[in-house]
């Protein structure tokens, strides 16, 4: 553990130098700001770099089927690993020392074998101050990568902020069930996924996400409900953070 720990703050320059460059980009509100997109560059996720990731998960065709987390600097190269059961890897108290340690910037990149997004303890891990991403990996070969952003309150993230987006989403989709535009299913498929964008739109995290396979299909079934659903959550996340979103412009304050 400690030598993981040195070359955590070894690698810890590499992601500095990134950040900098790209700095200002964070601070905008889109869904993936540039600082995002350059680090989902280095990761290299196209169709080969997503085989070699699954690769170096340990994802393989058959087998046992488990989630594993490798922590990796900016450019990929893996610092920590940790093998996990078939549905959650179980952070241990010296790993989580590390997160939580400033300046550590790791970037967390697991697999989920349902092919689902990113969960609310997954999104959950952007409130520690050592980590600088998240990434999922389906192993359909779909994509899931968060960041916090400018509307991230560390403290209540997963408890206030992830649980209002997803139970807005959910109020949403379960509106749009009776015209039958989308199924019950298709929707439980791409919650996870829907709660990251609204939060994102909304400008309370960062995140970028490519979609293939039966995750695609399936989302491209329900896109523009999808999209309707992602714009009204982070709309209504808007109002309601209003406080924490307009923290960091001085001249906001008490307009609301
Ligand atoms: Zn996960």
């Amino acid at each position: 553990m400690e030598k993981a720990a040195a070359r955590v703050a070894l690698t810890v320059a590499g992601w500095l130098t990134v950040t900098v460059l790209v700095g200002p980009g964070v601070a905008n509100a889109q869904e993936h700001p540039r600082a995002l997109k350059e680090l989902v560059t280095r990761l290299n996720v196209s169709d080969r770099g997503i085989a070699a990731w699954l690769e170096k998960l340990g994802v393989r065709p058959t087998g046992p089927v488990g989630e594993r987390l490798l922590i990796v600097d900016s450019a990929g190269e893996p610092i920590v690993e940790r093998n996990g059961g078939t549905s959650a890897v179980v952070l241990d108290a010296d790993l989580d020392r590390v997160l939580c340690t400033p300046g550590t910037s790791a970037v967390l990149v697991h697999n989920h074998p349902s092919n689902v997004g990113l969960s609310a303890a997954d999104i959950g891990q952007l409130s520690k101050p050592g980590v600088a991403a998240i990434a999922a990996i389906g192993h359909d070969g779909s994509v899931f990568i968060a960041a916090a952003g400018r509307g991230t309150d560390r403290d209540f993230l997963q408890a206030r902020q992830y649980t209002q987006a997803l139970n807005e989403v959910r109020r949403r989709l379960q509106a749009e069930w009776p015209s039958q535009n989308v199924s019950i299913s298709v929707s439980d498929a791409q919650l996870n996924h829907l709660v990251a964008r609204a939060l994102a739109q909304a400008g309370i995290i960062q995140y970028w996400a490519d979609l293939r396979g039966d995750t695609r299909a399936s989302y491209d079934l329900a896109a523009p409900v999808f999209n309707r659903v992602v714009a009204g959550t982070a709309a209504y996340l808007r109002q309601v953070e209003k406080p924490s979103l307009s923290a960091h412009r001085f001249t906001a304050r008490g307009s609301g």
